[in-house]
């Protein structure tokens, strides 16, 4: 499973003279019975060569066949893979990813990150919690997989068993078992929130159950509840899954406005934030980005300066900053990126509607930074 520390890993990986092959390969199930992924991995490395001199295409060639030797012996068992090969410094890394990723293959002095970190910020871990008055099941969706944990099956007393009470009596005994009940399941959703980490929760069941439940939350489960939705005690694994998705999509989608709008908001009030590509890349370089905004079709030729790390949309015969001679670069908005992350600062992919605003008013590419840079002192 990928995290953000092996990311990290991947990000400060430098080939130096040795060149990095990064491949994404999409092994969608009708892909999978045909082995066409195969296929396509050796057409995109087709595509690649002719843009490449001579080193690089020797390059290109022998860690090709390390991939190709991986796909042969490997059964694949997810639904994207995301494989990082540079032979003559013994790096190799093969990220199974639970999601169909744009397919491609990129040859540099470093991985190309920028699809991992995509599937990353897209996806936060969820917890949903399925309640009735006596069953409860818990499940945790993360990276568009589902995973049941323990039952907690209570049994309550109908309301309407007869003996020796008074039906009211009863009605109170009932609904004693039904407030412990969910109490449990409360207590049993901390545990999970120990042992198993999560960004969301989402209620599942009668409105009735749900209800209740929300009202018994501790505050640590209340703050990350999100959403509730109506549905059956024994609803089947792919319902609870693609209600849950259905969810998370609308809440990124709405995160991604947020943080676009915050962006713009703020560096009109010439708070700590900035955006265009040259302001950008400026306070990459400065070290001053907390969180990095980017478009999700942005790339853009520029160059990076060995000496002072400046980063460039053009690519000047020497760097203004310190006068070294600036490396070019195919796509200066990727080592943005990588450099933000080197730098403990946070990425933002934006997609649809936001993105189209990024891209109107702020040239595809933005960042809130760590301090305002025009506020005096104080
Ligand atoms: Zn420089």
């Amino acid at each position: 499973m990928i995290t953000p520390s092996h990311v990290q890993e991947l990000v400060t990986f430098d080939g130096g003279e040795e060149l990095v092959l990064s491949a994404y390969l999409n092994l969608t199930p009708d892909r999978q019975i045909r082995r066409t992924y195969r296929a396509a991995f050796a057409d995109l490395v087709k595509q690649l060569e002719p843009q490449l001199d001579e080193p690089a295409r020797a390059a290109l060639e022998r860690e090709a066949a390390r991939v190709r030797a991986y796909l042969e012996s490997e059964p694949p068992h997810s639904k994207g893979l995301a494989l990082f090969s540079c032979t003559p410094r013994g790096f190799w890394q093969a990220i199974a990813l639970p999601v169909v990723v744009a397919e491609s293959v990129h040859l540099g002095r470093r991985p190309y990150v920028r699809p991992l970190l995509d599937v990353l910020d897209e996806y936060e871990r969820y917890a949903v919690a399925l309640v009735d008055k006596e069953k409860a099941r818990l499940f945790t969706v993360y990276l568009g997989e589902i995973e049941e944990h323990d039952q907690v099956y209570d049994v309550v007393p109908g309301k309407h068993d007869q003996g020796g009470w008074s039906q009211a009596n009863y009605q109170r005994h009932h609904e004693a078992h039904v407030y412990w009940h969910l109490k449990r399941v409360a207590a049993e959703l901390s545990v999970l929130l120990r042992r198993r980490p999560f960004d969301r929760l989402v209620l599942a069941g009668p409105e009735e159950a749900t209800s209740e439940l929300q009202r018994l939350l501790p505050r640590s489960l209340r703050r990350r509840l999100v959403a509730t939705f109506p549905a059956e005690v024994f609803a089947s694994q792919r319902e609870i899954l693609e209600r849950t998705l259905e969810i998370e999509r609308g809440i990124e989608r709405e995160a991604e406005e947020r943080l676009v709008r915050e962006l713009f908001e703020t560096a009109a009030a010439g708070g700590p934030a900035t955006h265009g590509v040259a302001a950008t890349l400026e306070a990459i370089w400065l070290g001053c980005v907390h969180k990095l905004v980017v478009a999700d079709e942005l790339r853009l030729p520029g160059s990076e300066c060995p000496e002072c790390g400046r980063l460039a949309q053009d690519c000047p015969p020497t760097c203004p900053a310190c006068g070294a001679r600036p490396v070019p670069l195919a796509d200066v908005v990727e080592r943005a990126i990588e450099r933000t992350v080197e730098e403990a600062g946070t990425v933002e992919i934006v997609h649809g509607v936001p993105a189209s605003r990024l891209n109107a008013e702020g040239e595809g590419l933005g960042a809130l930074l760590r301090f305002s840079r025009s506020a005096p002192d104080v």
